[in-house]
């Protein structure tokens, strides 16, 4: 079953299946929980499987077992797939059983060595995510990409391509899977979530507060995230409408980046409102937007860019966060933008 958001993606892998044109290294890139991994079994599944990823024979059986999310407890260079043909790279624990932030040169060389073994079935190595490759390791990569063998499909599942050498990028045939906020998405987490959690949430709000990320928003409703999150969305639109509630606001604190997160998506849809001339589902956003002006939300936005990338150099946060939500507070009334982070 191909998830509704993958549908493009995994069409244009199919052609390539269908022409014969699949590549000798491929590149999958989205979102973290776009489910990147997902498409990858599915493309190897109907590579492999002779009745096109059934689903039910030992061979869709087994790539299915593998997960991304696989508790690690022993530090290997390289991961076998539950399908024997088929190897992973990805980071890996240290001793005492913390989980590294980058793939090493010696794994990437255990993983093209195990793929350069010779076997008449094609031998596929899948390394995630590539994002997380440190130099020597990518350059090491880059030597087994330049000189593909046959027989080998290497698959590299990243988040971010902007993240990975231009090298890298040239020698890879790219498949993207897009934020998704369409109707068959929507019906499908309809069907994914409890009929309470139906009634109290909007689905494509959800959609809109995630980025368009399915996954993000199951795994954001399994917890207290959504409820968090509505409630600093309702206390920031009471502070653009009452701006003394400012001096009242709860629970933003030791939150600030998901506040700014949230007044982020705010000011986005009041930016798309605004210049569509429609009305959207908040009531309190509909009113700010009939007397904001539109330059004041794009400086606004920039600003909250600005803070969320400055959140990860140690600046007071808290401050900053104080700063912008004076500005929004006022946002309806300003006369002048003021500045608040110096660029
Ligand atoms: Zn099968």
């Amino acid at each position: 079953m191909t998830l509704p958001w993958h549908k493009p993606a995994f069409e244009k892998l199919k052609k390539m299946i269908d022409q014969n044109h699949l590549p000798h290294a491929l590149l999958i890139t989205g979102a973290p929980q776009m489910g990147k991994f997902d498409l990858m079994q599915q493309l190897v599944q109907t590579l492999l499987c002779q009745d096109q990823s059934c689903g039910q024979c030992a061979l869709c059986r087994a790539i299915s077992k593998d997960s991304p999310k696989e508790v690690l407890d022993t530090s290997v260079l390289i991961r076998r797939s539950h399908y024997p043909n088929m190897v992973y790279c990805r980071t890996e624990v240290n001793d005492k059983g913390v989980e590294s932030k980058n793939i090493r040169i010696d794994q990437i060389r255990a993983f093209c060595d195990a793929l350069n073994k010779t076997a008449d079935d094609l031998q596929i190595g899948v390394l995630f995510y590539a994002d997380q490759m440190n130099v020597s390791a990518a350059n090491s990569l880059l030597k087994t990409l330049e000189e593909p063998r046959d027989n080998t499909l290497i698959i590299l599942l990243a988040h971010n391509p902007k993240n990975l050498p231009a090298t890298i990028l040239s020698r890879c045939q790219s498949v993207h899977i897009a934020p998704a906020y369409d109707k068959q998405t929507q019906s499908w987490l309809e069907g994914h979530i409890s009929d309470t959690q139906n009634k109290d949430f909007d689905i494509p709000q959800l959609l809109e507060n995630t980025h368009g990320v399915p996954f993000k928003v199951l795994s954001e409703l399994s917890g207290d995230g959504f409820i968090h999150y509505q409630n600093w969305q309702n206390q920031l639109l009471n502070i653009a409408v009452h701006p003394a509630m400012i001096n009242q606001v709860q629970d933003f604190e030791g939150n600030e980046v998901e506040v700014l997160n949230c007044l982020q998506n705010l000011v986005i849809e009041g930016i798309r409102l605004k210049s569509s001339k429609h009305e959207g589902g908040l009531v309190e956003l509909n009113q700010i937007i009939k007397t904001v002006k539109t330059d004041f939300l794009f400086r606004l936005l920039d600003d909250i860019y600005h803070a969320i990338s400055l959140s990860k150099t140690p600046v007071n946060i808290k401050l900053l966060l104080d700063n912008i939500l004076i500005v929004w507070s006022h946002i309806t009334r300003l006369q002048r933008y003021p500045q608040i982070t110096k660029t």
